[in-house]
């Protein structure tokens, strides 16, 4: 194990793990959802690690320094966001595909870097409409130039800008 793990290479272990998610006809929310037993959005760090084991071809100390970038605040859970941006490969700017699985990888990776004791939350209501933290309204988001965008009031913000006025940690 030992030696096998001086190779380790976390971008070959995500491109097997999402394979195998596929070969599952599986979406990556439905993984989730099976490790979430209680359905709060978030596991352990253990449960992680323990699911993962017994499901999937590797091994304990690939899990642990897994679960390290999965836990992307180091906070010892993984929640949805965290689960969805440390598997999708995302930060690849030339990929341009307008999709809605593209804007709720970088809607989920913009909002994981959230510190707040409290998540600010977000839910997708429709391929494009979002509602973000504790407000009701509805917002449209689309990407223009590989820049999420959300509409506010009558013309459209960043999202980086707009969590930065409305997620209380930034
Ligand atoms: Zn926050």
């Amino acid at each position: 194990q030992m030696e096998e793990f001086a190779n380790f290479d976390f971008n070959v272990w995500r491109k097997r793990y999402i394979e195998w998610i596929s070969h599952l006809k599986s979406r990556i929310l439905d993984v989730f959802r099976s490790i979430d037993r209680d359905q709060d959005g978030r596991v352990s760090r253990k449960e992680f690690i323990d699911y993962v084991l017994a499901s999937f071809p590797t091994n304990s100390l690939e899990m642990n320094a897994v679960a390290n970038i999965f836990d992307l605040n180091n906070d010892g859970f993984i929640d949805y966001y965290e689960f969805v941006s440390a598997l999708h490969p995302s930060r690849d700017p030339y990929r341009k595909a307008l999709d809605a699985d593209q804007i709720n990888e970088e809607v989920s990776r913009q909002v994981s870097q959230c510190n707040c004791p409290k998540r600010f939350q977000v839910e997708q209501i429709s391929a494009n409409r979002y509602r973000f933290g504790d407000s009701q309204q509805l917002r449209m988001v689309r990407i223009l130039r590989s820049t999420l965008m959300v509409r506010v009031g009558g013309g459209w913000t960043a999202l980086d800008e707009f969590l930065v006025k409305n997620d209380p940690c930034r």
